[in-house]
């Protein structure tokens, strides 16, 4: 017997609807690429309102239903139009980041068969670079006024600015199945080409009311929420659509996201919540730490996408007053996939005992199973110290990728290549990506561990951990170390460092001291990249 309620699709226009009827006049603020960064205001009603707009643009231009509209654009009221207005017309957005490489980009616009290119203005060299090989776009919209128009070689630009101010702002959203595709995202592709996770108007609507929930980012209508987190790198961590569900003020940092421009965001706009990968509070710390800067107001944070050391969540909590929210997550899982808040037991321990829970990448969030497996698929025991291959499942978890056929799914889970423990709170802790692991003589070795320890280091700015040959024990670790300005240190007082904090044969057998450490297009240390550069490092060990 079925239940007597209303079979109601859920879409992404009911965002749109929601917001604009009960949220109408709440702000959205951007901070515009196209206009040196001048501090653009308008509200949720005329987010909706231009939604629709951008939804007649797309008649006109005749994209298709369920075609796919690509942008390469960051945060601003502009994008989110085209996150509520495609979607909601039944078309689905494709968001590129612009951080890859041209070649991984032209692929990945002809892979997804974009027809039409929403772009920042900024973005005006790349297009036009890449626009001759990408045979599917037949319409290129600039995301600025008329006479801000580039002058490109390749590309006749539409001013999107002209194309909505000609466009109707009446449409009427249309009804379908929820399950049919709202967006899709493409993991960066470290090794071999990207893949396409399609997320579904369920899945996304789902999603973003998890996100919602007090245990996870525990948004609301007193918020003021700036996603520092780049609306090109999974949906923005769903902050555009949970925002607009619960009618938070949103503040749009456009491509200012280096620590002077969003101290001042959050300074001028009161911010009580955001969300980013480490490196972007590391910047903000070191802005702060150099011109002895303190916040007014008080927030919140999510850090995800990557480890967050414990020496910058203590930071920010004891320097600055700010709470960071350790959450884990990937592209496959839209991405949430855990949160790290505190139970009710835990509330009468001691303060640093409820810290080493809260560095733990948090616990499931509902909607997401969770187990830790061998090799054999055996489920392990949820004890904190067994650790194995992550395998997820749930409503906003990936199937299958786009265009391609194998299933990535294992008995209906999805393993997701990250390694780690599960405690009997249902906390996880990541060891490693799997590729990433350190094997050494057979064990492994956590160079996320050993890569939070090192950052606790006072001399320390950024370190990473990888595994290098090693004749006797296969791999063991390399230190690789940036240092803060004016500071100095040694390798034998950053490994004498790691002593009483890790087991004795983790300790790296070598540290080297380098300007810079490389980030993939999400902001995060590139392994990949480091493996190559120190491929031929001879440990002193070796
Ligand atoms: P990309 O591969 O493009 O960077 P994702 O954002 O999907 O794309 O990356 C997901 C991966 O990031 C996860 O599989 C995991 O290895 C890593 N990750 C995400 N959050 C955390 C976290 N809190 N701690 C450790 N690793 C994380």
């Amino acid at each position: 017997m079925h239940g007597l309620i209303m079979d109601h699709q859920l879409l992404v226009a009911d965002i749109v609807r929601h917001v604009e009827r009960f949220h109408g006049d709440t702000e959205v603020v951007s901070r515009l690429p196209d206009d040196g960064g001048r501090i653009h205001r308008c509200t949720y009603a005329d987010v909706a309102a231009r939604a629709r707009r951008v939804a007649n643009v797309l008649d006109t231009l005749a994209v298709a239903p369920q075609t796919t509209v690509g942008t390469l654009a960051w945060n601003t009221h502009r994008h989110l139009e085209l996150y509520y207005g495609v979607s909601s017309a039944r078309r689905v957005l494709h968001t590129v980041n612009p951080r890859l490489f041209p070649e991984q980009i032209i692929w990945i616009i002809n892979h997804a068969e974009d027809q039409v290119l929403f772009f920042d203005e900024c973005f005006a060299p790349l297009v036009d670079g890449i626009a001759p090989q990408c045979k599917t776009v037949k319409h290129w919209v600039a995301m600025t006024t008329a006479d801000k128009l580039p002058t490109m070689k390749n590309v006749q630009p539409l001013s999107y600015e002209e194309l909505l101010a000609a466009a109707s702002d009446q449409y009427e959203w249309p009804s379908f199945d929820e399950r049919e595709a709202a967006s899709l995202c493409y993991t960066s592709g470290t090794t071999g080409n990207p893949k396409g996770v399609l997320y579904s108007h369920r899945s996304t609507i789902l999603h973003a009311m998890a996100a919602c929930l007090p245990d996870v980012m525990c948004l609301t209508a007193r918020d003021v929420v700036l996603p520092v987190v780049p609306m090109f790198h999974v949906n923005g961590w769903g902050t555009p659509y949970a925002c607009g569900m619960m009618g938070a003020k949103l503040v749009l940092p456009g491509a200012g996201l280096d620590g002077a421009s969003l101290y001042e965001l959050f300074e001028s706009e009161r911010v009580t919540f955001s969300a980013g990968v480490p490196t972007v509070w590391l910047g903000l710390m070191q802005h702060l730490q150099k011109h002895k800067l303190k916040f007014t107001t008080q927030w919140r944070s999510t850090v995800g996408g990557s480890a967050c050391p414990p020496a910058l969540m203590k930071t920010f909590r004891d320097d600055y007053g700010v709470r960071i929210g350790h959450a884990w997550g990937m592209s496959e899982m839209s991405p949430l996939g855990t949160y790290g808040s505190l139970k009710n037991h835990h509330l009468s321990l001691p303060k640093d005992e409820q810290f080493a829970v809260e560095i733990k990448q948090g616990r499931p969030i509902f909607g997401v199973d969770l187990k830790i497996v061998d090799e054999t698929g055996a489920e392990l025991p949820r004890d904190g110290k067994a650790f194995g291959d992550i395998h997820v499942k749930g409503p906003w978890v990936v199937s299958g990728y786009y265009k391609l056929d194998n299933d990535p799914t294992i008995d209906g889970w999805f393993p997701t290549g990250d390694v780690g423990t599960l405690d009997p709170d249902g906390f996880l802790q990541i060891t490693d990506r799997s590729k990433d692991v350190i094997k050494s003589g057979g064990e492994w070795i956590s160079s996320i561990d050993l890569e939070n320890v090192a950052m606790a280091h006072p001399a320390v700015q950024e370190a990473a951990v990888i595994g290098v040959h090693h004749p006797k024990w296969d791999e063991r670790p390399l230190l690789i170390i940036v240092k803060k300005p004016g500071q100095e240190t040694s390798r034998d007082e950053l490994l004498g460092h790691f002593t009483g904090k890790i087991a004795k044969w983790w300790t790296p057998d070598d540290v080297v001291f380098v300007p810079e450490i490389p980030h993939t297009a999400t902001g995060k240390i590139s392994k990949l990249q480091l493996r190559q550069q120190f491929k031929e490092h001879k440990l002193p060990t070796a």
